[in-house]
């Protein structure tokens, strides 16, 4: 199954992503994961992203489109994967479609701005990938990951301003990507404004049509 989460910053993209990837044991390939480990680790494309990432704006076309063209092109993504967080503008997609990849569903999971905010403000990240919620989510030991036991800390770009400003790019450059979808007949759009339990039935639902 090759399959596109879309979703504002903050709608359950990455928690679903894992749900997903765990079930049909294919791999999540999320290009704002890869950006944060190539900041943490000082390289040139780390260089190049962050200034977009703390501003909240979406790091140049190119530049993700050559991440996700390397991903693509490995073994691990030959029987399918997930794409948690590209494409997130119209030349992501057309670029994607270039490559001569055949996208099965394209899942977008659909919550308001208030409930975005609130989020927001409440998640705490792990290195590992894990995500968590201190009201919703929380793990059993405060601030530390359930998974692999290192500690969890605050994302830079889920401070106020910035989250107000993901939106915004969100809305402008991502949201167009329905329409997009819709017309080739791949879309499928799920609430993600409830308990994660919820989201998660509702997105194996969606789904189940596309399994082998
Ligand atoms: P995320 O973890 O998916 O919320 O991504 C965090 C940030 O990484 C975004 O706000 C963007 O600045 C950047 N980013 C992630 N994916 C993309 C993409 N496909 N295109 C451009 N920027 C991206």
């Amino acid at each position: 199954m090759k399959i596109i989460l879309l979703g504002a910053p903050g709608a359950g993209k990455g928690t679903q992503s894992a749900n997903i990837s765990e079930k049909y044991n294919i791999p999540a390939i999320a290009t704002g994961d890869i950006l944060r480990a190539a900041i943490k680790n000082g390289t040139e494309l780390g260089k190049a992203a962050k200034s977009y990432i703390d501003a909240g704006k979406l790091v140049p076309d190119d530049v993700v489109i050559g991440i996700i063209k390397e991903y693509l092109g490995s073994d691990a993504c030959k029987n399918g994967f997930i794409l948690d967080g590209f494409p997130r503008s119209i030349p992501q997609a057309e670029a994607l479609d270039a490559m001569g990849v055949k996208i099965d569903v394209v899942l977008s999971i659909e919550v308001a701005d208030e409930k975005i905010i609130e989020r927001m403000s409440g998640r705490r990240v792990c290195p590992c990938g894990a995500s968590y919620h201190v009201l919703y989510k929380a793990p059993a030991k405060e601030g530390v990951c359930d998974k692999c036991g290192q500690a969890l800390y605050v994302r830079a770009d889920d401070a106020a301003e910035t989250v107000k400003s993901r939106l915004e790019t969100f809305h402008a450059q991502t949201e167009p990507l329905k329409a997009f979808y819709a017309k080739k007949g791949n879309l499928v759009t799920v609430q993600g404004q409830e308990e994660v339990a919820d989201t998660t039935r509702l997105v194996f639902e969606a789904l189940r049509p596309y399994e082998a």
